[in-house]
């Protein structure tokens, strides 16, 4: 199989890169693939070797990727820590009329990786951006789910304490879209555990683990199913992760409490602590816990709580 440039397509970088030419570069969003090095297409390829230089999120990393399709390109780095300062550099090599591709670690770059500052100021420019598509994670996920994709929410990384996710997991509750979200190896466990104090343990979801990777593991099941095997599957704590979670069913939506019940729960709050007061709004109003402990939560975070 051959990766070389269509002379059309070297014209068009050769023009754009030209610095007797009056043109500007343009910044190519190249994706790159998510574990299987294959899911590259050819015209990623093509625009690596053919611009100028690649800003790249970890030059070690997509190092490898490079040598595996022969690329020598000069590289950059465009990272969270140093973005702001290396868009304006990369600004004005653009400007002088060279061109340049943007990857990531794997997949699509600025979907919860760097990017953004410098796509924002290009575009601000008046610049040229071209976006190479190829692997995403949560849409290669999704593609296999076999869940509602008509309408769906990306949430990117999840907070990292767990009141802040069940806060996240209350305020998604009734939502009756699907939505995805990323998470690492070292809180999956806690996560799984998180959602299951919040959503209902039939609620329907997907882990899809190591995607396009050897160990690639995409299975569908009720949050309690999900979390047993997580819990007593070390291999299920291991890789990469995309959580898929169904929405809600539109009666889910109807909420159990009145107005005087969520008043008392109020009341307690000002005197104890959430667990307190939800234990003693249980005995008060005869309303179950989970109810309360979620209206709790969105007390606590100053939300109002529709009755
Ligand atoms: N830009 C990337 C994309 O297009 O999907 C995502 C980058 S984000 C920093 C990395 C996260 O994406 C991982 O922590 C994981 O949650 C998810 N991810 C990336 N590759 C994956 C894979 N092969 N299988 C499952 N999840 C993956």
């Amino acid at each position: 199989m051959s990766y070389g440039l269509t002379p059309f397509f070297i014209a068009q970088v050769l023009i754009m890169t030209d610095s007797n030419v009056n043109v500007f570069g343009k910044l190519y969003i190249v994706a790159t693939p998510i574990g299987n090095l294959a899911d590259i297409s050819f015209r990623a390829i093509e625009v690596l070797k053919a611009v100028a230089m690649i800003a790249a999120e970890d030059t070690r990393h997509v190092k490898m990727l490079l040598q595996h399709y022969g690329i020598t390109n000069k590289l950059v780095s465009l990272h969270q820590h140093n973005e702001d300062k290396a868009s304006g550099v990369l600004l004005e090599k653009l400007r002088e009329g060279l061109s340049i591709a943007l990857v990531s670690d794997a997949g699509t770059p600025l979907l919860s990786d760097p990017g953004m500052p410098l796509v924002k100021l290009v575009k601000k420019a008046g610049l040229d951006v071209v976006p190479i598509p190829g692997a995403c994670a949560l849409i290669t996920a999704l593609s296999a789910a076999g869940m509602p994709v008509t309408q769906f929410s990306f949430e990117g990384f999840l907070p990292r304490t767990s009141s802040a996710r069940k806060v996240f997991f209350t305020e998604r509750l009734n939502l009756t879209k699907t939505w995805v979200f990323y998470e690492s190896c070292h809180r999956i466990l806690a996560c799984l555990q998180d959602m299951a104090e919040v959503l209902p343990l039939d609620r329907e979801i997907v882990i899809a683990r190591e995607l396009t990777k050897l160990h690639e593991t995409i299975v569908k099941m009720s949050l309690s199913e999900a979390l047993a095997l997580v819990s007593n599957n070390e291999n299920m704590r291991k890789g990469e992760f995309v959580i898929i979670v169904d929405g809600a069913e539109e009666d889910d939506g109807k909420q159990l409490m009145t107005s005087e019940q969520e008043k008392v729960l109020r009341i307690l709050m000002r005197e104890c602590s959430i667990k307190t007061a939800v234990a003693m709004c249980v005995e008060i109003t005869g309303v179950r816990k989970k109810i309360l402990y979620q209206a709790a939560l969105l007390i606590d975070q100053e939300k109002i709580y529709l009755v």
